[in-house]
């Protein structure tokens, strides 16, 4: 071990009772800092769309550099001949370097990890690296940066023990030879508590590198999936076992209010991208909430950004001129936009400090929470009418949108149609299929004997449902474990990977894709998990073709595209035949489709129809049970279409399938009059 120096010789200048927030300083080569502070990051050794000055402005006391882009590009050579990032980039203040670890993680794609390191393709040039923890610090060395992250293993928040606890164990044996690599060097290090979201190993990480010779300690993998709640909780247990004379650095958080929260836990550190990633889209933090500014109610509007900020923005710019370059797509508007978030991320920061020196935090959080979950009240927002998008990338016939709320899907470019379109997909997965089919609830296991649960996922388009399902699994095995669990197959029907292709290549914008399943669904066209209970097929090729031979599901996820673009898979043809399939066993089917041919087909099939819950906007959506009882035993006892639904479809204009002969129609009408879900009886 090296010997032990002071580096950044941290002092804590005041703490407040009924928080655990502290105001403290530590020294680096390159200045004072004074905590709480916020960093923003220079992904590509700049903080997007601004200048050193205007950061100044801003009022950026520290930055951050990520390693794991800058050794692909520029590469080491570059900062060698520069002598530093400092001097590469003309930023003479306090810089933090991170390891790699967290950009490895979102790609998952490209590449392997073992105990030696990530082995992983360049995106830039195709070339192989290893990215271990001595290669890391190399380039971090390289760069000079004050203070340097231990490489490691980022796994997502929703691992279950068994995979967490690996990578737990990894990037401790990584700290120690971080530890070693970094040596004598002035250069600063700091360890990364990992765990996931179990707080047992959070609490095993921070007492494994609390002992070590570390210059602070990070809170890692965080912000990965994981609920606000759960981010909390984790951060303040976490934080306990932490040793109270080390800075504290919460890294990727986050919002302001998630500052704010994190300030009053006892964090000292953070760095986001959101300040300026948000700018980019038009979203504005102010001291009345967050503003769109795209939104046209700022069109003629020559305020100022927000009233009571004094930042470069606010003193120049009308919210008409912002909002013109915006809509425009000028990269000034990013800049100033940019420039303005960074400001009142600072401010905020600096009022946290000042509020903790004055021994009045306490009050000032409860104050500053209530201001900070405010969302544009001066101009409210009315409801959606349709979501817009913004192409990014595109494979075959389907392309990546952005919409203006943030989350990304796929549209298919021929018919235009859009997957998810409305609320983010894993949202709309959850709520519409796993919550709606109580699938936790269904997996614990009651007897010594239980089959297992079998789903088809019809329509894997990118995986949005399966995952969501898979996800609910490794939940239920972090909690209970895998003996209180049934197993669980889903068998995904698809005869066009292009989508998950697609989008898995763009993990980074489907936080649901950050797993190794899909990579193993694309290859292999199966997945398990470790534990064995859990199995993932796909059938490859048209769901009718597979419909007679397929074994018989329990739940069905019934989400192909529309009617107007795969009309053949609903038609009452189809549903009969699944319908016929299930038989003798009860089944259930889950659909977001809500339309009256829809349901008049799946009745008349023999289904017992019933409203589903809405999901975001739609407001309706359908549940559909091969008997009666199946209905009559649902947990959330939906409610199964009545009179008001049979007068409705008796006056609409979809009443009948296309092309049925007037004999056919007379049958159909019958079979849905006399539906036994209909009779006064029933
Ligand atoms: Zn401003």
């Amino acid at each position: 071990m090296p010997k032990l120096k002071l580096r950044l010789n941290f002092s804590i200048e005041k703490q407040n009772s009924g928080s655990k927030a502290r105001a403290a300083t530590f020294q680096t080569p390159h200045g004072d800092v004074k905590t709480p502070v916020f960093m923003p990051v220079g992904t590509q050794a700049t903080v997007k769309a601004q200048t050193v000055d205007s950061l100044k402005a801003a009022g950026t006391c520290m930055l951050l550099a990520n390693t794991y882009h800058l050794l692909l590009r520029p590469g080491p050579e570059v900062f060698k001949r520069a002598g530093g990032i400092h001097q590469f980039i003309n930023w003479d203040g306090p810089m933090l370097t991170d390891s790699g670890g967290f950009q490895i993680f979102s790609l998952p794609h490209s590449r392997q990890m073992n105990e030696e390191g990530a082995l992983f393709q360049s995106y830039v040039d195709g070339r192989l690296y290893l990215l271990s923890p001595e290669s890391s610090i190399e380039m971090q060395k390289t760069m000079g940066g004050d203070i340097m992250m231990a490489l490691d293993q980022c796994i997502p928040s929703s691992a279950p023990l068994g995979p967490a606890k690996a990578a737990m164990n990894v990037t401790h044996r990584w700290a120690e030879r971080s530890l070693r690599a970094r040596g004598d060097s002035d250069q600063a290090l700091f360890g990364i508590v990992q765990g996931a979201c179990h707080h047992e190993l959070r609490k095993e990480s921070a007492a494994f590198l609390r002992d070590l010779p570390f210059d602070g300690l990070a809170i890692g993998g965080l912000a990965v999936g994981e609920s606000h709640g759960e981010r909390c909780d984790l951060t303040a247990l976490t934080i306990e076992q932490l040793p109270t004379n080390l800075p504290r650095y919460l890294m990727g958080v986050g919002t302001p209010i998630d500052l704010l929260e994190s300030v009053h836990l006892g964090v000292d550190m953070f760095d986001c991208i959101i300040p300026t990633q948000l700018a980019q889209r038009g979203a504005a933090f102010t001291s009345a909430g967050k503003l769109q500014l795209r939104r046209s109610v700022y069109k003629l509007s020559q305020d100022p950004v927000d009233a009571q900020c004094d930042c470069r923005t606010c003193r120049q710019y009308s919210r008409a001129y912002i909002h013109h370059l915006i809509k425009a797509d000028e990269v000034l508007g990013w800049h100033l936009l940019g420039l303005h978030n960074l400001a009142f991320y600072h401010r905020l920061m600096h009022e946290m400090r000042e509020s903790i020196l004055l021994g009045d935090f306490s009050s000032y959080y409860q104050r500053k929470r209530l201001e900070l979950s405010r969302i544009d009240e001066q101009n409210p927002r009315r409801p959606p009418k349709k979501a817009k998008h913004v192409a990014t990338s595109r494979l075959g016939n389907y392309e990546i949108l952005r919409s203006v709320h943030g989350f990304y899907s796929r549209r298919q470019v021929s018919s235009g149609e859009v997957m998810h379109s409305v609320n983010a997909p894993s949202e709309e997965a959850n709520l519409l299929y796993i919550e709606q089919s109580c699938l936790a609830a269904r997996l614990a296991r009651k007897g010594a004997r239980e089959d297992d649960l079998l789903i088809w996922d019809v329509g894997l388009g990118a995986a949005a449902n399966a995952m969501a399902a898979i996800h609910c699994f490794e939940r239920c095995y972090a909690k209970k474990g895998g003996n209180a669990l049934r197993p669980l197959r889903i068998v995904s029907f698809e005869w066009d990977l292009d989508p998950l292709t697609l989008a898995a290549k763009h993990a980074g914008c489907f936080p649901h894709l950050r797993h190794g399943a899909p990579l193993k669904i694309l290859q292999n066209g199966n997945w398990q998990h470790d534990s064995n209970l859990l199995r993932w097929e796909l059938l490859k090729g048209d769901f009718r073709d597979f419909l007679d031979s397929a074994d018989i599901p329990k739940l069905i996820f019934y989400d192909p595209f529309s009617y107007k673009t795969d009309t053949d898979l609903w038609t009452a043809e189809v549903f009969s035949r699944i319908f016929t399939r299930c038989l003798p066993k009860s089944a259930e089917l889950y659909t977001y489709s809500a339309s009256t041919a829809v349901r008049a087909a799946l009745l008349q099939t023999g289904f017992f129809v019933a409203q589903g819950v809405g999901t975001g906007p739609k407001s309706d959506t359908t549940i559909a049970f091969t008997s009666a009882k199946g209905a009559a035993d649902h947990p959330l006892a939906p409610q199964l279409l009545g009179q008001e639904w049979l007068k409705r479809w008796r006056r609409s204009a979809a009443k009948f399938p296309e092309n049925l002969s007037g004999q056919e129609k007379t049958r159909f009408e019958t079979l849905i009059e006399t539906h036994r879900q209909f009779s006064t009886d029933f």
